[in-house]
């Protein structure tokens, strides 16, 4: 594996694998700290193309000023480790102003799609993200592009800047991965202490019931910033938590058993 911190030099080891063989290309846009729902990621596209890129990179624009950027779990070592085992061929993890250089001042916006649950919550966060998603679409110009169903909207937000700006590449979107207990894995679980992690069981078991009204019932004295039915293709059942400082979202698909 190649671990590569500038635009050039992804560009420089894609050339290659581009021009001379048209060989296929996986992108897995990531923040890190892998666990199994990254893996997941890096294995279909691992079995889907000829290359896999995965990019590393805590995008400071998706996070408010009040948010966890600081804070994001970062593992920079053990992530490589991971990265490597699971047989991607170039990691990207560029600094924070190889990707926002002084002066950089461009933004996408995905208007409607961005305004409800996550969007308003964490104003600005999908402007960030799919600002960032499509300068590496730029940047690797994969084939393919892999994103998890945990974040349902996420990959809604992604699907429309794909469609609206004539992106020649394959959305791939991947069933969330859980731990045997039904917690969905998320780099910010390793925030929660024991007692914390107990009670945040309580989301994959309110969404399980896949009724809004049972559901917060279920998430009892929980700080819940929303809990709703999201159109979304597939429709979910879709909530965000607070327990202590951490905020875990997640979510389960209505119609589509076999995403969940
Ligand atoms: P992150 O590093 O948290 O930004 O996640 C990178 C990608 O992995 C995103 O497309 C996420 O949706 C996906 N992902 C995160 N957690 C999971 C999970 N538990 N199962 C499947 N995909 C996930």
């Amino acid at each position: 594996m190649k671990v590569v911190e500038t635009i050039d030099d992804v560009r420089a080891a894609l050339e290659h694998a581009r021009g001379a063989n048209a060989a296929s290309i996986g992108l897995v846009p990531t923040m890190g700290a892998f666990h199994d729902g990254h893996r997941s990621l890096f294995r279909a596209a691992r079995a889907e193309n000829d290359a896999v890129v995965a990019s590393l990179f805590v995008n400071p624009t998706q996070f408010g000023a009040a948010e966890d950027f600081a804070a994001y779990p970062r593992d920079g070592r053990n992530d490589h480790a991971i990265a490597e085992e699971d047989s991607v061929d170039l990691l990207f993890a560029p600094s924070a102003d190889e990707m926002y250089p002084p002066g950089f001042q461009t933004w996408v916006d995905v208007e409607e799609l961005s305004r409800p649950l996550e969007g308003a919550h964490r104003p600005g966060h999908f402007r960030g993200v799919a600002t960032v998603c499509l300068k590496l679409f730029n940047i690797v110009r994969p084939d393919r592009a892999y994103f998890g169903q945990k974040d349902a909207q996420q990959a809604a937000v992604v699907k429309r800047l794909i469609r609206d700006l004539d992106l020649e590449l394959e959305l791939r979107v991947l069933p969330t991965v859980r731990d045997a207990d039904g917690l969905a894995l998320s780099s910010r679980n390793a925030h929660l202490s024991p007692a914390e992690r107990e009670r945040a069981l309580a989301l994959p078991r309110a969404l399980a019931t896949k009724d809004p009204t049972r559901a917060r019932e279920l998430l009892g004295d929980l700080d819940v910033d929303y809990i709703e039915i999201a159109d979304l293709e597939p429709r979910v059942i879709a909530a965000a938590v607070r327990i202590g400082s951490t905020r875990l979202i997640d979510n389960v698909p209505l119609d589509e058993e076999d995403l969940e």
